[in-house]
């Protein structure tokens, strides 16, 4: 070997030696703010949604030291006042302060309010659509990436005979899409890029790590709660708090105190309001555990890989083929795409429908083939109840659509509380290609269809 050559790599290999121990240690990496950490995330729609699980809340806040933060769709701009005449712009001003001073009296002290309107609808499309879904969602996938929830509770995304406003599930349908995005760097990359200098002005990047929460619960206000069984946790609202010596029931009718606005229950419907176990149903667990476990069944400390959902798969059907159209078809894709079909399997397609009101029923017609089709659609509904239209013939394009909107009158004599099935058949060459049903529930008050 050349001698010369050998002393030279040994001197350069000695500098870099040299340098090495004389570099200076960079500082720490900063963690993410430990401030707004917690384990349970809930994501509803409007001030006072959070009263459906107070009781449970309460006591995981006060006997596991859980940490828990809200995130409301709305302010609450609608609806009636039971103390004053605010409304609108000044009513959302006094919900926002009512649900603050709430969740403080059991343990929570980080809410954030999303811009929706409140709209007072059964379809959850038209929610989506006035709160501006793009937007929602991103602040949403924010607020999880910030607060990195274990689990995530909310409003179940499906249309159900209850309240089933569309602003609960609105809710439920972001809090879904939030889950399977929070850890994906690629959904709004611009909220995980670190910033250039983070002590200095005009930076862009918001610094956020992505976070996959680990399970999400879904919780309903059908009129019917046998779809709970076998499906979820539930959790007695009549243990006893140890430091306030009063059942969770009782704090709970003291956090719904707050709401002076809402002015919803007499004291003894409240009471028995508070006094129903908190049930929820299981959305998925990326961490294994049963259906029926506890909440953190299976939750370890610590971050968990990112989990890719399924996504958007067209789903297969015949060639001429019809389905439930609107916020029906919405919900098969969604819960598609999100791995939570079971949803779809708790209840059949229903609605409440009041006598002499109209009910729209969309109806989607596919045309799959590669020639226009003739597409016979007739109503198969009870005695007395019409359809507008009635029985129709539609010609669709090739590949293409044709959404229906029929609307369904329900007889004055319709008899009250029944159960009825409103049903379409269609033919196309003379052949059935199939048809839908809907289950109506027959004279309730309800929201706005
Ligand atoms: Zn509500």
């Amino acid at each position: 070997m050349n001698t010369i050559l050998c002393r030279c790599v040994v001197a350069v290999w000695l500098l870099t030696i040299t340098a090495w121990a004389q570099a200076p240690q960079a500082p720490a990496n900063l963690a993410p703010d430990a401030r707004y950490k917690v384990d349970i995330l809930v994501i509803v729609g409007h001030p006072d949604d959070d009263t459906e699980a107070t009781t449970y809340l309460a006591k995981e806040i006060e006997q596991h030291h859980v940490r828990v933060a809200l995130v409301y769709g709305t302010r609450g701009n609608s609806g009636g006042n039971a103390v004053g005449y605010e409304q609108s712009k000044a009513l959302a001003d006094e919900r926002e302060m009512e649900a603050r001073h709430s969740l403080a009296t059991y343990g929570i002290t980080n809410a954030w309010f999303l811009h929706g309107p409140d709209t007072p609808s059964e379809d959850v499309l038209h929610s989506l659509e006035t709160w501006g879904h793009g937007e929602s969602l991103e602040e949403v996938v924010r607020l999880v990436r910030l607060t990195r929830p274990e689990v995530i509770l909310t409003w179940l995304p499906n249309y159900d005979d209850g309240e089933n406003h569309s602003d609960h599930q609105a809710a439920g349908v972001l809090a879904t899409e939030a889950f399977d995005l929070a850890g994906n760097p690629l959904a709004f990359s611009e909220q995980v890029a670190a910033p250039r200098d983070h002590f200095n002005v005009s930076n862009y990047g918001e610094g956020l790590r992505p976070w996959q929460p680990k399970k999400i619960y879904y919780f309903s206000d059908a009129i019917h709660s046998e779809f709970y069984k076998g499906n979820g946790p539930e959790y007695p609202s009549s243990d006893i708090s140890p430091s306030r010596h009063v059942p969770y029931s009782k704090i709970g009718e003291l956090a719904w105190g707050s709401y002076q606005t809402q002015g919803d229950y007499t004291p003894e419907q409240l009471k028995e309001v508070m006094e129903t176990p908190v049930r929820f149903i299981l959305g998925k667990s990326l961490v294994g555990g049963t259906p029926t476990g506890d909440v953190f069944e299976g939750v370890r400390p610590g971050a968990i890989p990112y989990h890719r959902a399924s996504g958007y798969q067209p789903a297969a059907r015949p060639p001429v083929s019809i389905e439930l159209g609107g916020p029906w078809a919405f919900y098969r894709q969604l819960w598609q795409a999100h791995d939570i079909e079971h949803i779809g399997k708790l209840y059949a397609p229903e609605t409440g429908v009041a006598p002499e009101e109209k009910l729209w029923v969309p109806i989607l017609i596919h045309n799959d083939t590669d020639s226009i089709q003739q597409v016979t659609l007739n109503p198969a509904l009870p005695a007395g109840w019409t359809a507008k239209p009635a029985a129709q013939i539609y010609s669709i394009a090739a590949h293409d659509t044709y959404p229906v909107s029929v609307w369904v009158l329900a007889p004055a004599s319709a008899p009250k509380d029944a159960w009825v099935n409103l049903m379409w058949n269609a033919q196309s060459e003379g052949r059935d290609i199939g048809s839908v049903t809907l289950r109506g529930h027959v004279d309730r008050e309800h929201m706005p269809q």
